[in-house]
C-alpha cells in the first residue's frame, strides 16, 4: 500500500534509519509518469555509498546496510596456488561474496584444469602458471597475496617461495606438518616483510564468533567444559590424505584440528597438558601410515576441560557443546562449511527453555579472504596469523606424544601472542 508522507514523518524515518535528509545527496527523480517516490523509497548516496532509511517498523531490528564492496581495481587481487577441492568448490566461489578481494591469478599443475577455471572467473589466460612457474607472479602487479590450498606437506615450500617474492600468504590449514616447518613458515615471512594468515575460516563464522563472546561476557557465568567433535567417514585409500609424508598425520592434524584451535580460541588461554588415544584399525589400508582416530583431553588453567573426539571413520558430526554454570550451549554443526545453528539452554523466569539464536549467517571464506585482504591494505597483524597455527602445531606434536607415551604430558607454551586484533564481521 502507498503510503503518503508528511514531511515529518519521512524525516523521522530517515532518522530512524540513522540517516538525514541533509546526509544523502538526494533529489533523484523518480520513473517518468509514475508519482514521484518518497526519500523513503529512493535512499541515496552517503560517503559515497548508497543507503536506505529503515522502512521497519520499531519492533523489528534495523536491516543491516547494503553490501559495500570494492571497486576491482582496489581489491586485493589473490593468486589461488593449488586447484584442489577446497580451492575449486568453496574459495573461487567464495571471492563472489567478498567485498575487498578478487581473483586474479592461478598455479596449477593441471593446463586444463587452469584454463577451465580461469574462464569462469575471468582470469586472463597469461596469468594462469606451473607450480614451475610460480615465481612470475612477483611480475603480475595485480597479485597482491596468495591463497595456498595444496597438501599440507607442500605448504611450507610455497608459503617461502611466495614470501620470497614479496607477495603476502593465505595458507590453509594445518599449517605444517612439524612444529619445525611452521616455524621456518612465520620466520620467512617475516624475513620478506609480508603478513602470513592460517585460514582458520571458524573464527571468522558469526556462530563462532558469537560463543566466543558468550564466554567472554560471562552471560552463562563461568564455561567448565568443552566437547568438540569432528569426524566424517573417508573414501578410498588412494589420496594423499593417508600418506604420511603429504598429510603429515590422519584425522587430527586434518579435522581434529578444529577441535583443537575451537578450545584455545573459546577459552582464550593455552592447554597446561594433554590425554591423548589413538585408535587405526589394523586390516585397512587407509590407516597403514596414519590414524583413524584420536581422543584427546585438555586442561586449561581456569580449570576449564575440554574433550575432543576426531574420526576419518565416522558418520558425519562436526558439533561442541559448551558447558557453563548456569547454561549449556549447543552448536549442532559448528565446523561445517555452513548451515551452523546455536542453542542455548538455561534456566530463565523460573523455567528452563531452550532457544534457538539467530544469528545471520555469513560466508566464512568470503569473511576470512576479506579479512586478510583488510590487514594487507592496512598493514596490520591477521587474527590468525602464523603464530596461531604454529601453537597448534606443537601441541599437535603433544597429543601424538601423550598417545604413543599412554599418559598426560606437558603441553608448551607458545613464546608470545598467536593472535592479532579481533576480525571486524564487515558489512
Ligand atoms: P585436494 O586433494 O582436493 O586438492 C589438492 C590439490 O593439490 C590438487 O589440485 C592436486 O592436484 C594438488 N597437488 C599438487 N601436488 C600434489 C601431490 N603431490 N599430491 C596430491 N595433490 C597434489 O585437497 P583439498 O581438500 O583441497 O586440501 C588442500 C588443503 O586445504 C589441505 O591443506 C587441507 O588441509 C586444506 N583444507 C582446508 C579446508 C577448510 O575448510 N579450511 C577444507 C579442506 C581442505
Amino acid at each position: 500500500m502507498a503510503q503518503d508522507l508528511t514531511g515529518a514523518s519521512r524525516r523521522g524515518l530517515l532518522r530512524a534509519g540513522g540517516l538525514t535528509a541533509a546526509g544523502l545527496a538526494l533529489g533523484a527523480a523518480g520513473a517518468p509518469g509514475y508519482p514521484a517516490p518518497a526519500e523513503t523509497d529512493i535512499g541515496g548516496v552517503q560517503d559515497g555509498r548508497v543507503r536506505y532509511p529503515n522502512w521497519r517498523g520499531e519492533a523489528e531490528p534495523p536491516p543491516p546496510p547494503a553490501p559495500n564492496p570494492l571497486p576491482p581495481g582496489e581489491r586485493v587481487g589473490y593468486a589461488i596456488i593449488g586447484l584442489g577441492r577446497i580451492s575449486v568448490e568453496e574459495v573461487l566461489p567464495a571471492f563472489g561474496e567478498a567485498r575487498m578481494s578478487r581473483p586474479v591469478a592461478l598455479v596449477t599443475g593441471s593446463p586444463e584444469k587452469g584454463r577451465a577455471v580461469a574462464r569462469r572467473y575471468g582470469i586472463p589466460e597469461s596469468a594462469v602458471h606451473s607450480y614451475q612457474e610460480l615465481e612470475k607472479l612477483k611480475e603480475n602487479p595485480a597479485v597482491g597475496a596468495v591463497y595456498i590450498g595444496l597438501p599440507n606437506a607442500m605448504h611450507r615450500e610455497y608459503t617461502e617461495r611466495s614470501a620470497a617474492i614479496g607477495k603476502h600468504v593465505l595458507c590453509e590449514k594445518p599449517m605444517a606438518n612439524t612444529p619445525e616447518e611452521a616455524a621456518a613458515m612465520v620466520a620467512a615471512c617475516a624475513r620478506a616483510r609480508v603478513r602470513l594468515m592460517i585460514a582458520y575460516r571458524c573464527q571468522y563464522e558469526p556462530f563462532n564468533r558469537e560463543a566466543i563472546r558468550i564466554v567472554r561476557s560471562g552471560e552463562l557465568g563461568r564455561l567448565r567444559s568443552i566437547e568438540a567433535t569432528n569426524v566424517q567417514s573417508s573414501g578410498t585409500a588412494d589420496q594423499w590424505r593417508f600418506d604420511r609424508a603429504l598429510a603429515g598425520g590422519g584425522a587430527l592434524p586434518d579435522i581434529g584440528l578444529y577441535c583443537l584451535n575451537a578450545t584455545r580460541y573459546l577459552t582464550g588461554e593455552e592447554p597446561e597438558d594433554v590425554f591423548a588415544r589413538l585408535y587405526s584399525p589394523s586390516g585397512d589400508a587407509r590407516w597403514k601410515e596414519v590414524e583413524e582416530s584420536v581422543s584427546f583431553m585438555l586442561r586449561f588453567p581456569s580449570g576449564v576441560i575440554a574433550n575432543c573426539l576426531t574420526s576419518y571413520d565416522s558418520f558425519n558430526d562436526k558439533s561442541m557443546r559448551l558447558h557453563f554454570e548456569k547454561g549449556t550451549v549447543e552448536m549442532p554443526d559448528a565446523f561445517a562449511y555452513r548451515g551452523q545453528q546455536m542453542y542455548v539452554a538455561q534456566r530463565r523466569g523460573g523455567v528452563a527453555v531452550r532457544e534457538q539464536k539467530r544469528i545471520e549467517p555469513k560466508n566464512q571464506f568470503a569473511q576470512e579472504l576479506d579479512h586478510f585482504a583488510e590487514c594487507v591494505r592496512e598493514n596490520r597483524q591477521p587474527h590468525t596469523p602464523g603464530e596461531e597455527g604454529a601453537q597448534d602445531q606443537a601441541l599437535i606434536a603433544a597429543i601424538y606424544r601423550s598417545a604413543a607415551e599412554g599418559r598426560p604430558v606437558q603441553t608448551p607454551k607458545p613464546p608470545g601472542p598467536t593472535r592479532g586484533p579481533e576480525p571486524a564481521q564487515g558489512g
